[in-house]
Parts: structure tokens; sequence; C-alpha cells
């Protein structure tokens, strides 16, 4: 045996038998022709050894594993097999399906660590807060190109479902991951690419690495730890794989949806800032560079500074932020990177750092008493240094502002207040470009060079979307992210209900309504131009005397719907009816986040820098136009490309006052609905168990509460009694005629000849549509299976 893989086997292991293990008979008949003479009377102990050789061996590919549900449910030192009553991968093949089964099966199921299940073809996906050995590359060779109902609900097998509809049909994929926060939607995303560089063939290995370590760096700068999450995402990513028509992976593109650049500037009780200020901060101490970028060892930087941390042991020494910092270097150097880059990240980083420590006071002078001054001009001089920038005209910058009256340019003093708010507007907005920046450099770093702009080859992107948030105290930040879990709901209806009822009816397919809660009269209270929530809060943001009470107020005046309302008692407040529950916020603060102001002054002066890449943050265009005159005009609330959805160019304003966060905001979101409408979906619905992040504990309840907001329900039924494929008679003859007709007949796209294949198929309770063949997956799974056995 040892011969055969000297380097791979070895008998010390001790390995359980495991009677699922199937052998292909030519292995079997090798090892027994090389053996035979060998092993009279030692059968036993030579299949032990054997199933050694096979589990070394499953990586290499020479043995595949056809039974293995049992290794799932091995828990507890009890097993269950696929024969258990309780045992259902699907829970559309249910008889009687309502909530309380749905909780209870995915609670017994969890119990046992089967923490995946089908609702359809959507995977239910619950968080089992402890690691799982499910997803070694055993497990991902388990699921290539296998069927679905060969191996338990994985998120491989999204991921192979994904590929294969890809390469299959020749169109562009959509995943889309959601569920509340910490619930799991960032593991899933990182084990759908996973697969899918494994699936997409990578040419070179460097390619697939790069592909890898582009969320680990990304999330470096868009991830903190807040009270939910230690790791959670404080940005929404959409991440396009980039494959040629045949299936190779040729790059990656990503677009990120808003940042909490809040952060940078201020966390709440418990929270932290960004991770990468501490994996810097430890990184540059590791490395005694600290000095070189004007940090202390001994005192915490204001921005890193809240009850919980303090920077000795927590920061300086911490060796895991150490371990980061080198990981996170080593991300930037292998995706491309140059040193000169990464130097000045650090030193845009370090600049923000030191900006938060610039103190200011009041100057009482003669005739004006709100001026302000610099306290600790060392510190102005450490973010001048780091910015390139001169220190006395940062300090002009943060302390004056300059306004034109009748053609005439005058400075105007700041007071402290107003410094302060300068400063720190300044510390948000180099993170937030620096994070744009970065976004960027690495599309362009991935972006693939044998498909230019006319060639879009095919792709498979990937929706790691902050989930629906409702805190104690809701802020702007809560109700943008509302909103586009709002919309993201509105695209899960439209495609999983309405079109698929349009479709039947406009097929004549005939296929019992379902009832659904529609969330479009909630989108429209947003985004409706001009009476919708966002345009009303940019035209209360256009007057300088407007206050957060009267921008309440006109919500309050012009929002006429029951989804609306203002609580009594709670000033600043308003109420909206989300399709996920109802939400309070608090208006306070909104005008001045959504106008998001960057003085002119700032901008300027930091396109004098003498560092590229300072000027580059504040000169060119980060965003990408996407071509909105593209969109399927169903999918979204508003009309695409009205004045005001323009993309934000840095270039074209040195004010951020015409481009309001909530038009920003609004363009990001209708971008992403084109793309994302320009592929078939896929759903994956990620489960909280509870709010613990206790690995055995499911709350029933709060399940619950998922499973209803999430429509899972509905999904269940609908998948049931409907069709989740429907292909046109000339794709799906050109599929699957092999399995009718010779191989030289090029039979008519026409209902007969796809009955012909379904007959032969001895298929059963598929519909056939005016213009294409109505199947159930099971059907699809079927058919591909015959036409690779053909
Ligand atoms: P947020 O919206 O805050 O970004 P999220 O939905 O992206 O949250 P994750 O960061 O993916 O949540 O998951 C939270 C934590 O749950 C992870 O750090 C990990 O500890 C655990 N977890 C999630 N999925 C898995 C999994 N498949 N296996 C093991 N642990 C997991
Ligand atoms: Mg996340």
């Amino acid at each position: 045996l040892s011969d055969l893989h000297p380097m791979r086997y070895s008998l010390s292991g001790g390995h359980d038998f495991d009677p699922d293990f199937e052998l292909r008979p030519n292995v079997l008949d090798l090892l027994q022709h090389v053996f035979i003479k060998q092993i009279v009377g030692r059968e036993k102990i030579l299949q032990k050894q054997l199933i050694e050789l096979i589990d070394l061996n499953q990586q290499i590919g020479v043995i595949e594993k056809t039974r293995h549900e049992r290794i799932h449910t091995k828990r507890g030192g009890h097993m269950k097999t696929q024969t258990d009553p309780d045992e259902v991968d699907d829970l559309a093949t249910l008889e009687v399906l309502d909530e309380n089964i749905v909780a209870e099966k995915l609670q017994i199921r969890y119990g046992r660590d089967q923490i995946y299940t089908y609702v359809g073809d959507i995977l239910i996906a619950v968080n089992p807060f402890h690691k799982m050995e499910i997803y070694t590359p055993q497990y991902t060779k388990m699921y290539i190109g296998a069927k679905r109902t060969a191996n338990p609900p994985h998120i491989f097998a999204v991921a192979d479902v994904a590929y294969q509809s890809m390469v299959s049909y020749n169109t562009d994929q959509c995943i889309v991951i959601s569920g509340e926060s910490g619930a799991g939607k960032t593991e899933s995303a990182h084990l759908l690419v996973q697969q899918l560089t494994v699936l997409g063939k990578a040419n070179n290995q460097t390619l697939q690495e790069k592909i890898l370590l582009v969320n680990n760096l990304v999330e470096a700068f868009g991830n903190a730890c807040t009270v939910i999450n230690d790791n959670s995402s404080r940005f929404g990513k959409y991440l396009e794989m980039k494959f040629t028509c045949g299936g190779t992976v040729v790059g990656a593109q990503i677009s990120e949806y808003l940042l909490e650049k809040s952060r940078v500037i201020h966390q709440a009780v418990g929270e932290r800032n960004f991770h990468i200020f501490y994996y810097i901060y430890a990184g540059l101490a590791d490395r005694k560079k600290l000095a070189h970028y004007k940090l202390s060892d001994s005192k915490t930087p204001k921005y890193l500074c809240n009850e919980h941390i303090k920077l000795g042991p927590d920061i300086v020494s911490n060796t895991f932020y150490k371990e980061q910092f080198d990981a996170v270097e080593q991300c930037f150097k292998v995706i491309g990177f140059t040193l000169e880059e990464l130097g000045s990240v650090y030193s845009t980083l370090a600049a923000i750092l030191n900006s938060g420590d610039i103190e200011f006071s009041p100057v009482a002078t003669e005739h004006q008493t709100d001026k302000s001054d610099i306290t600790n001009i060392s510190v102005l001089d450490n973010v001048a240094s780091l910015l390139c920038i001169r220190s006395d005209e940062l300090q002009e910058a943060l302390t004056s502002h300059c306004v034109v009256a009748r053609g005439e340019t005058i400075v105007r003093p700041n007071t402290v207040e107003k410094a302060a708010e300068v400063r720190d507007a300044m510390g948000k907005a180099l993170y937030g470009r620096l994070f744009s920046w970065i976004v960027n450099r690495i599309n362009s770093l991935l972006r693939p060079d044998s498909i230019g702009e006319d060639d879009k080859g095919l792709n498979i992107g990937i929706l790691d979307i902050f989930g629906f948030e409702n805190f104690k105290k809701n802020s702007f930040e809560q109700l943008c992210i509302n909103i586009a879990n709002e919309q993201i709901q509105f695209y899960f209806n439209q495609h999983i209900f309405a079109w698929e009822q349009d479709e039947y009816l406009n097929e004549e397919v005939d296929a019992r309504m379902i009832e659904y809660e529609d969330n479009r009269p909630l989108l429209d209270l947003f985004l409706q131009k001009p009476m919708g929530m966002l345009s009303l809060l940019d035209e209360e943001s256009r007057f300088p005397q407007a206050t957060d009470q009267t921008l309440v107020e006109k919500f309050e005046d012009n929002l006429k719907t029951k989804s609306f309302w203002r609580p009594k008692r709670v000033d600043l407040g308003f109420g909206i009816h989300h399709y996920a529950g109802k939400v309070i916020y608090n208006a306070s603060g909104f005008l001045a986040k959504n106008r998001d102001m960057l003085p002119a002054d700032i901008v300027l002066l930091l396109r004098s820098s003498e560092n590229e890449l300072t000027r580059k943050l504040v000169t060119h265009p980060l965003t990408k136009t996407g071509n909105l005159a593209h969109t399927k005009a169903s999918f979204l609330s508003v009309q695409p490309g009205e004045p005001g959805d323009t993309p934000y160019h840095p270039r074209e304003t040195t004010n951020m006052r015409t481009q309001t966060v909530a038009s920003y905001f609004r363009y990001s979101l209708m971008d992403l609905l084109s793309k994302m409408v320009a592929g078939q979906p896929h759903f994956v619905r990620c489960i909280k168990p509870n709010n613990d992040r206790q690995s055995n504990k499911f709350d029933r309840e709060k399940v619950l509460v998922q499973l209803r907001y999430t429509g899972v329900l509905e999904t269940a039924k609908i998948r049931r009694q409907g069709y989740s494929h429907r292909i046109l008679f000339a794709n799906f003859i050109k599929r699957y005629y092999i399995l009718a007709f010779h191989a030289h007949e090029e039979p008519a796209a026409t209902q007969e000849t796809c009955a012909a294949i379904m007959e032969k198929a001895k298929l059963e309770n598929w519909a056939m549509g005016k213009t294409k063949v109505f199947l159930k997956y099971y059907h699809v799974e079927h058919l591909n299976l015959m036409v690779q056995q053909a």
C-alpha cells in the first residue's frame, strides 16, 4: 500500500473503520491485483488499511466517497442515518409545512450539527458557532459536479449549482447572502469563493491565491468588532468572480457599499474601530517603526480610545494583531500593491490616527470670541508631515473657512466645535476614500487581461451585505442599511414570487397563486422622487437654516402612510414599519450625516500634497459609473438614470454639498441592483440560532422571527408547487436533445421535441409553456446526469 503513495500513506493514523466508503471498481481491481497474493486471510486488516489509503487519496481524485451523510450526523456519540424519518434535507418536500415545523426541523438538524438545509433550491445556513470539519478539500471534491441529492445540503453545493448553471447556460449568476449581524454571511461568502476558485480551475496558482486574499484584505479595512460580532462587516460587498465562457476563473472585481465611516472617529460602548488600526499599531510597534509614523507607544490615539482598550498590552503587544498586520501586508503584496503604495497607506492611516488628537481651544480677542486655536502644534505637524502638506495651511484649513460673498472671498474663523467637526470630517473622508482607493486598486490588479470591456465573459457575483438592524437607538446609518435590505427583499420577492407567477401567466402554465407580503409601497416611501424620504432629506439638506427638527416635521407633513408614524414622547423620533419589523429612528444628526461636508479648504489643501496617494484620494474619480440604462426597471422602485443618481466624482466638486450621502446611496443601490438582475439568482439565508454566540443553543423564537421576515416559508410553498427552472425550447433542446435523438439530427425547437426528450428521460410533473419548458430542480439534475452518462 505504501508503495502506491509512499508520501501520503501512513499506518500510524489509527483510522476508524467507516463502512460508508465505496471504492471505484477500477481502484479495487488495481489494489487486488497488486496485493491479492499477500492478503489471503487478512481481508479485514487490508480493508481497514484501504480505508486509510482512500481517505488519504481523496484529495488527489483516486477514489470517491459516495455515501457520507453519517459524517455529518455524528455528534455526542450517536449516529443518525439518512433513513431516519426525521431526516429531511429539503423542507420543500415536506407534506405539511408551517413555521413551527420548519423551526423544529431546523432545530433537530442543528442538534446534529447539520447546519445546512434546503428549502427548494434556497439554502438555509444556521450559524454553528464552532469550527466544522466540513470544509476540507475532501468536501470540496465531494461537491464538484455532484447530484444535489447525493450529498447533504452544503454551501459548496450552492457554489456548484451557480458554477454549473453559468457554464451550461452561458449566463451570469448572482448569489445573495442575507441574514442579521453575526448570522454567518461573511463566512458563507468566504466559503463560496473558496469553492468557486477550485471550480474555476485558475490557470495559475497566483491568481487563485490573489482572489482568496481579496476578502481578507478588504475585511481588515471594512470590518470591526461590535457588540454583536467580533468581525462585523461595516460595509456591503458585492464580489464578482470573472470567468471565461469555458468556466476558467480569470479575475475578480469588488464593489463596496455604505462603509460606516463614522466608526473612524467614534465607537459605541464595547465596540472598536476598524480592525486595520489595531493591526497597524501592533505591527509597526513590533517593527520599531511607530516613531517613523509619528505614533506613540505610550498614549492611545483618541480615535482608538474607549473604556475597554488600553494601549499597552491591548494593542501594542497584542500578538494576534501583529500576526494580522503581517497577513494584511502579505495580502497587499501578493495582490500586487507596490511597497511605495503600502507606505502611503500606512502614512494615511497614521495621519488619521494623529489627526484625532489635534485639540482646539477658544481664542478670545477684543473683537472675536468664536475663534479657535490648536493647542498641540506638534500633533498638527505630525499630521501635516504624514500627509505631505504644509502644517500652517492645515492649521488654517482647520481653524477657518472661506466664504465667497458678492464675488469676494472672505476668511471666517471656526469655533472650537466647528474646527473639531472639520477635523473629524477630514478623518472620515480620508478613511472612506482610502478604502475606496484600495478597492479600486484591487479591481485594477485583478481585472482580467483577456476580457476587455466589450467581451465581459461570465461572472458569479456574491452579495454579502449587512442585515436588517434594529438597535436601541437607530440613526441615519441604520436607515440606509434597512433601506438596502428592503430593496434586496424586494428583489427576492420579485424573483421568487412575482416573476414566477407572471411567468406562469404569460406561458399559460397552471399554478395556484400565492400571496406574499409586497414591500413595494415601503420602497416607494423611501426612494420615490420627489416625495420619498431620501428626496425630502436631500431637499432639507440644501437649506442652511434647516434642522433635524424641521426635517422630521417635513417627513410628517409629507409621508402619509401607515408605515410611517411619529411616536409620542420621542424627540426627533419617527417610526417605520419595515418588512422585518418596526424600527424607531432618531433623526438627530441626519442632516449633518447626509451633507457629509468636507470643506473645500481641506480638499484643496490635500490636493496640494506631495504624496501621490493623498492627492489621488481627493482628485481621482474613485467610483466607476455603472450602466444603469440596462437595468430591468421592474426590479427598481424608482427609474434609473434620473438626475441626482449620478455617481460621486470627487474631481467634479470641491464641496460635497452637491452630492449628499442619500443621493450617492440611492445611486449605489441602483447600481447594485442593475448588476444583480443581470444574473440568475441563488439565495443563501443565514440564521443566527441565539444571541449569545453559543454553539449548542437554538432559540426557537429567535429563529422563527428570522424565518418569518426572510420569506422562507412562502418560499417553501412556492418552490414545492412551482418550477424552479424555466428553459427556452431552443436552449433545452441544445442541451438535452442527445437523450432522444441522434447526434447528427437537428430537431426543431418545438413543444413536441421537448416533450419527446422528457418522455425519453421518463420525467413526470413537468409543465410545458408557450416558449419554455418548466422543470423542477430535480428534473434538471436527472437530465444532467443522463447527459453525462449518454
Ligand atoms: P455581520 O453582518 O455583522 O457582518 P455576518 O453575518 O457576516 O455578520 P459572520 O462574520 O460571517 O457574520 O459570522 C459571525 C461569526 O459566526 C464568525 O466569526 C464565526 O465565528 C461564526 N460562524 C459563522 N459561520 C460559520 C461557519 N460556517 N462555521 C463556523 N463558524 C461560523
Ligand atoms: Mg459580515
